[in-house]
């Protein structure tokens, strides 16, 4: 291996990266709707012409270009020793109305870092490849990462029929129009794959709070998601003494409150939210009879989230048994955490504290395509920051200044695997 200097890699990209901002200004205009969002759904024109801009820039980078079945984009740094590949990369598409980062920053970052590392040192020992993942947000078909479920061969050929749009229109049928050839969905599969960095807006204000350049994702948090139905007794709002009732409102409220203690009490990286809430018969005039609230429940140790759930379910039958109400608690989703792999972990931590990156150990509270990859591949994570947290929305920000450490870390992590 080429005896890389410690901070060549610092000022080449810093001398190199603003070509940075204009790929993520002209990405950002693909699906770009009035108001400044981006709507760019998998397989939609919009998301095709994106592709077709990423194809440019990555032989400008002195790549080699192919799409597989599902429409994941490749970019190539041809190894000497063949058989074996690094890859970086993140999702093309967007959510309704995202911003310009989500996603397309990892695909950016992994392309510039690739021609970066080629103009420096030229061909890598082993592979180098950025990719375009087709599809994380689960935008059009309400499924997720369609494009790591292919390459790690977790995405069930039968899902690709039995899934459609709003306008009924199939995962198949939607791919076919882009030019995908999902009868070889076998061969998206990469068995070769040997290492995966992601790198990726936080989407959340904890670096920006702290003024660090990177985060090293350690895990990425479990989710529960949970219905639970409140059921008591319509009565009149004026006949029925208030010692008299079963409201069930009043048990969903206390519910609700308790739900917001527990999570506090058990600190970060423990989050619990009650995000819809609906009342019938909702009158003025009636004491409510039956409540429905979802639960969205996270954290990244499995076991303080099954306790987090837990004191959740006793604290909603609490509450009911308290108002005289019965209490009903349907399981919906459950995803246990994702740990990054630990050798992925170690290196980029080693890695950005040689370079002087100031760094800190983090949790993704978000999902991403890196929980999928680290099912099969070893897989680590770079958080940037978002500044003040927003993200997905268009506001969300993050000034080139604030993406270049991540780019140096993603580049020179890459070198020690690949050169
Ligand atoms: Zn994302």
């Amino acid at each position: 291996m080429p005896q890389a200097n410690k901070t060549e890699i610092i000022d080449y990209v810093k001398q190199n990266g603003n070509i940075l901002d204009e790929y993520i200004e002209k990405l950002g205009a693909f699906g770009r709707v009035e108001g400044g969002g981006i709507i760019r759904p998998v397989y939609t024109p919009q998301w095709l012409a994106a592709r077709e801009q990423l194809v440019e820039w990555m032989q400008e980078a002195g790549l080699s270009v192919r799409t597989d079945a599902v429409g994941n984009l490749w970019g190539k740094l041809e190894g000497s020793e063949p058989g074996k590949s690094y890859a970086s990369g993140s999702h093309l598409d967007t959510v309704k109305e995202g911003g310009k980062y989500d996603g397309g920053l990892g695909i950016l970052t992994a392309i510039v870092a690739l021609r970066f590392l080629n103009e420096l040192y030229g061909q890598p020992k082993f592979s180098l490849e950025a990719v375009a993942l087709c599809e994380e947000e689960g935008s059009r078909f309400n499924k997720t990462f369609l494009g790591s479920r292919a390459i790690t061969g977790t995405l069930p050929a039968e899902e690709l029929d039995e899934s459609a749009d709003a306008e009924g229109i199939s995962i198949r049928q939607a791919a076919e129009t882009c030019g995908c050839d999902l009868s070889q969905l076998e061969a998206a599969r990469r068995d070769d794959l040997v290492g995966f960095i992601e790198l990726h807006i936080e989407q959340g204000r904890l670096l920006d709070d702290v003024k660090r350049e990177v985060g090293i994702v350690q895990a990425i948090t479990g989710t529960r998601h949970m219905g639970v139905t409140f059921e008591g007794q319509a009565d009149h709002a004026g006949t029925t003494p208030m010692d008299l009732r079963k409201d069930a409102l009043v048990a969903a409220a206390q519910a609700i409150t308790k739900i917001q203690a527990i999570a506090l009490e058990m600190g970060r990286p423990a989050v619990a939210t009650v995000g819809q809430l609906s009342v019938v018969p909702g009158a003025t005039n009636i004491v409510p009879a039956l409540v429905n609230i979802t639960v969205d429940i996270r954290h990244s140790d499995q076991a303080k989230k099954e306790t987090l759930i837990s004191r959740i379910e006793t604290a909603c039958r609490e509450a009911a048994a308290s108002q005289g109400v019965s209490v009903a608690i349907e399981q919906h989703q459950d995803r246990v955490p994702a740990l990054m792999t630990p050798a992925m972990i170690n290196l980029l931590q080693s890695t950005a504290d040689e370079l002087g990156i100031l760094n800190m150990p983090m949790v993704s509270g978000a999902g991403h395509d890196s929980q999928v990859m680290v099912e099969q591949i070893p897989t680590g994570m770079i958080f940037v920051p978002s500044i003040a947290g927003r993200s997905h929305s268009r506001a969300e920000y993050t000034p080139l200044t604030e993406i270049l450490p991540g780019v140096a870390l993603l580049a020179q992590a890459l070198y020690k695997l690949a050169y």
